[in-house]
C-alpha cells in the first residue's frame, strides 16, 4: 500500500472481505480475535499469554472490547494484557505482540498487525497472505477488460472466482437481513457507560401522519441502518462491508430498495458483488481501517460499495456505478476517525445512517450527469489514501481528538 496506485498487481478474493463475525470492530475485536484463536491453535500445550496492545489498540482497545476478546479467546490458560499506547515507529497503528509460556519459560512470540475489516498479517512464522485471485487491482484496467469482453461487473467476478461465490454471496446477505430484523426489534441501552439508547426500533415505527414518500424512505434506510450498527455496538452478529464500523450502509440500502421494488435475492447477491469490487479495490489501493486512514476510509468506503451495488442494481453502465462510487468517496475526503470513548457508537452508528441517504443520492446524481464527470474512481482512491496518511494521528481511532476530547 501507498505507492501509486495499479502498482499492486491483483486482488484477494470477495471471501477475505466480506466476513461474518462478531462486533463491535473489525480491527479492533475480530482482528485480534482471529489471531488469538490462531495463536492458541499452534501452542496448545501454553499455559500463560502475554499479549502487548500498541497504538489504536491500545488507545481504543478497551471501548472496542479488544482486551475482552483477546483474554476470553486465550482461556483456560492465564492472560496477562499489557495496554502500550506509548512506543511509536510502529508498522501498523494496530500492532499487537502475543508471547506464549509453559512453565514460565517464552515458547513462541507473534507479532501481528491487524490491517482493517477482521484481516491481519503476521510478521515472520512464514505466514502467508490470501492469495490475489483477481487478476486486475484498478477499476480502469476492470472495466478495460469487462468492455472488450462485453460484460458487467458482477459477471466479472463469477468468471474470477466462480459460480461458487453465489452461494457465498447467499450466507452474506442472509446475515446482513438477519442484522437488520434483529436490530429493529431490539431495544434498551448499549454497554461501554456513554448511554446511548438503541433508536432503530422507534425510527421503523415512528411514522409520520402525512409522510411524503421522500421522508419514508430516508427514515426506513436510516432505522436499517441503525439496526445493524446497533447489533454491532453490542457485540452482534454482522458481515463486515468493509468493516464492523462502517457495516450497516449496504444492508441499509438494499434490504430497502429490495422491499421498494422487488428485486430478487439473486439480484442482490449480484448487487453485493459489485459493492465488494469497488470495496476491494479500496483495500488493495488504498485503506479500509479507520486507524490507518481515518474514517473516511470506513465510511466512504462502505458508502462507494452501497452506491455502486445500487447503481448495478439499477442496471447502470460501468461508467455510472463507476461514477457513483467516486462520488460517494469524493464527499466523504477528510473524514475523521474520533468515536467517543472508543466506543462504536457516537459518530459511528448515526454516520451509517448517513451514509447510506448520501450513496442514494450519489447513484441518483451518476444517474444524471454521468458524461459530466472528471475524476476517475482510482484517482479518488489514490486521494482518500494520501489525505489519510496526512491526518493528524489523533483524528485516526485513537480517541485522542475531535468528538472524543471535546465531549464531556
Ligand atoms: S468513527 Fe468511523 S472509522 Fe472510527 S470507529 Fe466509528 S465508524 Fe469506524
Amino acid at each position: 500500500m501507498g505507492e501509486q496506485i495499479g502498482s499492486i498487481k491483483g486482488m484477494e478474493s470477495l471471501r477475505e472481505l466480506y466476513k461474518i463475525g462478531y462486533g463491535p470492530s473489525s480491527s479492533h475485536t475480530m482482528g485480534p480475535e482471529r489471531a488469538a484463536r490462531l495463536f492458541k491453535e499452534k501452542h496448545p500445550q501454553a499455559d500463560a499469554f502475554k499479549v502487548t496492545l500498541f497504538g489504536s489498540l491500545a488507545l481504543t482497545g478497551v471501548g472496542h472490547r479488544t482486551d475482552y476478546i483477546v483474554e476470553k479467546t486465550l482461556q483456560p490458560a492465564g492472560v496477562e494484557i499489557i495496554f502500550d499506547p506509548v512506543t511509536g515507529d510502529l508498522p501498523h497503528p494496530n500492532t499487537m505482540d502475543m508471547e506464549a509460556y509453559r512453565d514460565g519459560e517464552l515458547l513462541d512470540r507473534w507479532r501481528v498487525l491487524s490491517v482493517g475489516g477482521g484481516a491481519i498479517q503476521i510478521v515472520g512464522q512464514g505466514w502467508t497472505p490470501p492469495a490475489r485471485v483477481y487478476p486486475h487491482s484498478t477499476f480502469e484496467e476492470i472495466s478495460t477488460y469487462c468492455r472488450k469482453k462485453r460484460m458487467t461487473l458482477w459477471q466479472y467476478v463469477e468468471e474470477v472466482e466462480g459460480p461458487e461465490i453465489w452461494q457465498y454471496m447467499k450466507e452474506i446477505w442472509h446475515t446482513m437481513q438477519e442484522a437488520v430484523d434483529d436490530g429493529l426489534e431490539a431495544d434498551g441501552e448499549l454497554f461501554g457507560g456513554l448511554h446511548v439508547q438503541r433508536k432503530a426500533k422507534t425510527l421503523y415505527r415512528k411514522r409520520h401522519i402525512d409522510e411524503s414518500a421522500e421522508i419514508r424512505e430516508n427514515r426506513l434506510v436510516c432505522a436499517y441502518a441503525y439496526a445493524v450498527s446497533e447489533q454491532n455496538a453490542a457485540c452482534g452478529k454482522i458481515v463486515t462491508a468493509p468493516t464492523c464500523g462502517a457495516c450497516g450502509v449496504i444492508p441499509a440500502v438494499l434490504n430497502y430498495v429490495q422491499e421498494r421494488r422487488g428485486f430478487s435475492n439473486e439480484a442482490i447477491h449480484h448487487a453485493l458483488a459489485v459493492g465488494g469490487l469497488i470495496g476491494n479495490l479500496i483495500k488493495t489501493n488504498a485503506s479500509i481501517s479507520g486507524a490507518e486512514c481515518g474514517c473516511q476510509a470506513e465510511i466512504g468506503s462502505a458508502c462507494a460499495m452501497a452506491a455502486a451495488a445500487l447503481a448495478s442494481l439499477y442496471e447502470m453502465d460501468i461508467d455510472q456505478i463507476e461514477y457513483a462510487a467516486e462520488i460517494s468517496i469524493e464527499h466523504h475526503l477528510g473524514l475523521t476517525c474520533d468515536p467517543i470513548r472508543g466506543l462504536v457508537q457516537i459518530p459511528c452508528i448515526e454516520r451509517n445512517a448517513v451514509a447510506a441517504m448520501r450513496a442514494i443520492n450519489a447513484t441518483n446524481l451518476a444517474n444524471f450527469l454521468t458524461d459530466t464527470r472528471k475524476i476517475s474512481f482510482d484517482l479518488v482512491v489514490q486521494t482518500m489514501y494520501e489525505t489519510g496518511k496526512d491526518l493528524s494521528h489523533r483524528y485516526r481511532e485513537t480517541s485522542e481528538g475531535g468528538l472524543a476530547k471535546l465531549y464531556e
